[in-house]
């Protein structure tokens, strides 16, 4: 019997492409269309604060598959176009230039984007989401003596790595009393503190923005004291918020992210959402949260393909990310709260060591620099949740 139903992915992104490539993996047969704000064939992104930024690598190879590829799967993509409205009645979506989608089954992986402080705009002020950011901020580094960077979360730092490797005078105001602290240990935020300083960065921890204002050829922060920090240019890494307007307006139930379930199905049985728009319940954190990762979009398509051709679906993943600053690869598994109890294992010394978190005797987050073996056993053992034992944190 042909298969019938009609699949709707808004975003081609990382999880929207993802979810379309295992679809017809898994065997579905029915319709499949992308409709995608961006004019590129769906790409990664981390390699865009990396390798990419770097002019390591060339643009090519961060795509997830080639033209041809989803011409011969029947993937039909639709570029350039965004999605302005979903009618959840009469299983419609209507683009940006008025024409109208019908589905049977939608799936909504638009994704994040940037906060933005309430400041003056200005061409000297950059932020990092895709690859035409990604461009800019590579010819102000190439041809700029000076930059300010506010936040030291993940994307924040990895360009403080990147600018410090040229020899750009980097500073890095944040506003908490650590670097990356959503996310890391504090050993963790002190390691990665102290190799930045090491590397010439100058961190003023703290410390809010109060304003931003250009003057002459440069940029100037200016600070609640009163005092002025210049340079050639800024980037903001003061994190994301999920994409999810078409949602809230279509009534979909919402809250820091569209609420699915553990099927990623929405408060609508026609609409999943995965990647970074999503909020689900995670039994290793113990409560619904958004998360901003490529394991996460991956898995969340699995999910939803697993889901839409009956194939086997794993719902014991345990969450990772991973961030490379300078040489340090730092890979993390599980959620990591203050009241556990932590175990390291290697040398911080010799930058290979990592960082077992546990509770009730049973390991809850690893967080490994440039140590994959422990990372691989961290994770293997948060997913079994057998009793820990000290011989088996090495
Ligand atoms: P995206 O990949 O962002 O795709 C969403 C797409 O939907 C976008 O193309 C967007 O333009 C489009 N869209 C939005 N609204 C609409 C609409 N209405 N109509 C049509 N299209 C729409 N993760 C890691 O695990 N490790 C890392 O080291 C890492 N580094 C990163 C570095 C950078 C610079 C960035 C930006 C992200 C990084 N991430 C990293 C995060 C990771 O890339 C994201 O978690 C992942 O891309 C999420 O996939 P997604 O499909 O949810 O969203």
């Amino acid at each position: 019997m042909p298969n019938k139903e009609k699949v709707i992915i808004i975003g081609a992104g990382h999880s929207g492409g993802i979810v379309s490539i295992l679809l017809r993996k898994e065997g579905f047969s029915g319709e499949i269309t992308i409709v995608g704000n961006e004019e590129l064939l769906p790409y990664e992104r981390p390699q865009l604060s990396k390798s990419y930024l770097k002019g390591e690598i060339e643009f090519k190879r961060l795509q997830l598959r080639s033209k041809e590829f989803y011409e011969e799967k029947k993937i039909n993509l639709v570029l350039g176009t965004k999605i302005e409205k979903i009618d959840k009645n009469n299983l419609l979506v209507e683009t940006n230039d008025g024409r109208h989608f019908p589905y049977s089954k939608l799936i909504i992986a638009t994704g994040s984007n940037y906060r933005k402080l309430p400041l003056e705009d200005s061409k000297k002020i950059q932020y990092l989401r895709n690859k035409s950011e990604a461009e800019k901020i590579k010819s102000y580094i190439n041809k700029s003596k000076s930059l300010t960077i506010i936040g030291s979360g993940f994307i924040g730092l990895e360009l403080a790595a990147i600018s410090l490797e040229k020899n750009i005078d980097t500073k890095i105001i944040e506003l908490a009393n650590r670097v990356m602290s959503r996310s890391v240990s504090q050993v963790i935020s002190d390691f990665f503190y102290k190799k930045h300083v090491s590397e010439g960065a100058d961190i003023l921890l703290g410390t809010k923005v109060e304003n931003l204002s250009e003057k002459n050829a440069e940029i100037e922060v200016l600070l609640p004291n009163g005092s002025r920090i210049s340079s050639d240019f800024v980037i903001m890494g003061i994190g994301a918020k999920p994409n999810i307007r078409i949602a809230e307006e279509a009534g979909l139930l919402c809250n820091d992210g569209i609420i699915v379930n553990k099927h990623c199905i929405s408060s609508d049985k026609n609409i999943f959402a995965i990647g970074d728009c999503s909020n689900q319940h995670n039994n290793y954190f113990g409560g619904n949260i958004r998360l901003e990762s490529v394991d996460n979009a991956v898995n969340q398509a699995k999910i939803v393909a697993g889901f839409l051709t009956n194939s086997s679906i794993n719902f014991n993943h345990v969450p990772w990310f991973w961030t490379k600053q300078y040489n340090l690869n730092l890979q993390i598994a599980g959620f990591i709260k203050k009241k556990y109890e932590s175990k390291i294992v290697g040398s911080m010394k010799k930058n290979k060591f990592a960082i077992y978190h546990i509770s009730n005797s049973k390991l809850r987050a690893v967080e490994a620099v440039n140590n994959p073996k422990s990372f691989m056993r961290g994770k293997k053992l948060i997913q079994s949740q057998e009793h820990i034992t000290d011989d088996l944190l090495i």
